[in-house]
């Protein structure tokens, strides 16, 4: 890994941080079921809203060199 953040992270913060971000990224994941999203028959504002957050998360992730899954 080139980027310059991940050895300034101990080892035991990185493994905190890259659990903190995983669980952001379940939490902000759309619901499996979600009746606005049924009737529109696509994401609606809260799960598209939801959706680009986790994208962010797993973004920030990589480019902390971390595999957040
Ligand atoms: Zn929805």
């Amino acid at each position: 890994m080139s980027d310059p953040l991940v050895p300034l992270i101990p080892a035991g913060l990185r493994e905190v941080l890259c659990q903190a971000l995983a669980d952001a990224v379940s939490y902000r994941d759309p619901p499996l079921e979600c009746l606005d999203c049924e009737q529109r028959d696509e994401l609606c504002a809260v799960c598209s809203a939801g959706l680009a957050h986790a994208r962010a998360y797993l973004a920030l992730g990589r480019a902390l060199g971390m595999d957040t899954r």
